[in-house]
C-alpha cells in the first residue's frame, strides 16, 4: 500500500480531511448563526431611523403650514375646560368671554335702599321696582300688623333684600348700650325669620354708622356686628327725602341723579314712611335716570357689595 508524502496512511489522511472539511462547515455554520441575525437588526435598525426621520419632517411640515393663534388655541383648548370642544369653538368662546367679563366689572354700582318700612308706600314702592324690573334693599323696622307682614313676605317674594334696620327704632334705648343695641336687633332677626324664613345677614344703623346720638361707642357696635356675620351700610347718595316738610319729587330724583356724579358704587338713601310720598312718586323718574346713564346697573345688596361706611372700625 501506498503511502502519503508525510508517511500516513491515505485512509487516515483522508478521515482527517473529512474532519476537517467538517470542523470548517460547522465553524461557517456558527459565524452564519451569529452574522446574519445581526446584520439584520443593523438593516432593521436602519430603516426605523429613516422612518423616524421621515415622520418628524412630515410632522414638521404640517405645523409650519398651520396659523400660529391655532396652535396657540390648541394648547389652550387641552389644558382648559373646552378641551373637548373642536379648535376653532374654544378658540372663540374665549374671545367673546374676556370683553364681557370686563364690561361687567367696569359698570357703576347703583343700590337704592328704602329706610324705616314697611309703611303704607312699601306696596307703591315694590309695584315700581317691579315695574321696571328693577331689585332693591329695605332696611326695615319691626311692625306686627297684618300689612306690614305681608309687606316684609312680597319684599323678599319678589327678590329684594330684606334687611335690618332696628326693631324699635328708638335711637334713646337702642343707643343706650351694647346690650339694648344687640337685644333690640335680635329680636327682629328672628322676628323676620319667622315672617319670612330668611336669617337676615345685612344692617343700617339708624342714624347711620355717623350718628351723633348714640351713647356706645359705635366702633364698639359695628365689632358686635361682625362678630354676628352683620354687614352694616351706610349711604354715600342722599336724596334728602328725610327731610322734613315736603320736598319736591323733582328735587329728589334731582339729588340722586347728582349724587352719582363720578362715584364707581353709589348707595341711595330713600325712605319707606307713610309722608314720603313724593319718594314714591320719584322713584320712576330716579330709576329711568339712573338706567339712561351709560354703563350703570342697579343691584340689590349681597355679599358682593362694596359696603360704604362713614365710620371705620379703627378709627
Ligand atoms: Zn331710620
Amino acid at each position: 500500500m501506498a503511502e502519503t508524502d508525510n508517511g500516513q496512511h491515505p485512509d487516515r489522511n483522508g478521515r482527517r480531511k473529512r474532519v476537517q472539511r467538517i470542523k470548517a462547515m460547522m465553524r461557517c455554520a456558527i459565524l452564519a448563526a451569529l452574522f446574519i441575525p445581526a446584520v439584520f437588526s443593523i438593516v432593521t435598525f436602519t430603516h426605523l431611523m429613516n422612518l423616524f426621520r421621515s415622520t418628524e419632517e412630515m410632522l414638521e411640515q404640517i405645523l409650519a403650514s398651520y396659523p400660529e393663534e391655532k396652535i396657540a388655541g390648541e394648547a389652550v383648548a387641552q389644558t382648559s375646560v373646552f378641551a373637548t370642544a373642536p379648535l376653532g369653538e374654544s378658540v372663540r368662546i374665549k374671545e367673546e368671554e374676556k370683553p364681557v367679563l370686563e364690561e361687567e366689572e367696569n359698570k357703576i354700582k347703583i343700590y337704592l335702599t328704602f329706610d324705616d318700612g314697611p309703611s303704607s308706600n312699601t306696596g307703591a314702592i315694590l309695584d315700581v321696582l317691579k315695574e321696571y324690573k328693577v331689585k332693591a334693599t329695605f332696611f326695615v323696622t319691626g311692625k306686627t300688623d297684618q300689612q306690614s307682614r305681608l309687606a316684609y313676605k312680597r319684599i323678599v317674594e319678589e327678590g329684594h333684600t330684606l334687611g335690618m334696620h332696628s326693631y324699635s327704632h328708638k335711637y334713646q334705648e337702642i343707643y343706650q348700650s351694647l346690650e339694648n343695641f344687640s337685644a333690640d336687633l335680635t329680636k327682629l332677626q328672628e322676628y323676620l325669620y319667622e315672617e319670612t324664613g330668611v336669617w337676615c345677614r345685612y344692617c343700617r344703623f339708624p342714624g347711620g354708622s355717623s350718628n351723633q346720638v348714640s351713647k356706645t361707642d359705635m366702633r364698639e357696635l359695628a365689632r358686635y356686628l361682625e362678630q354676628q356675620d352683620i354687614g352694616y351700610f351706610d349711604w354715600n347718595i342722599a336724596s334728602g327725602d328725610a327731610v322734613s316738610g315736603r320736598v319736591s319729587a323733582q328735587m329728589i330724583a334731582d339729588n340722586c341723579i347728582a349724587g352719582i356724579g363720578g362715584k364707581r358704587v353709589g348707595i341711595v338713601l330713600l325712605h319707606d314712611m307713610a309722608e314720603k310720598k313724593s319718594t314714591v312718586e320719584a322713584l320712576p323718574q330716579i330709576i329711568e335716570g339712573i338706567q339712561a346713564m351709560e354703563h350703570t346697573e342697579l343691584l340689590p345688596i349681597t355679599d358682593d357689595t362694596i359696603p360704604i361706611r362713614h365710620i371705620m372700625k379703627e378709627e
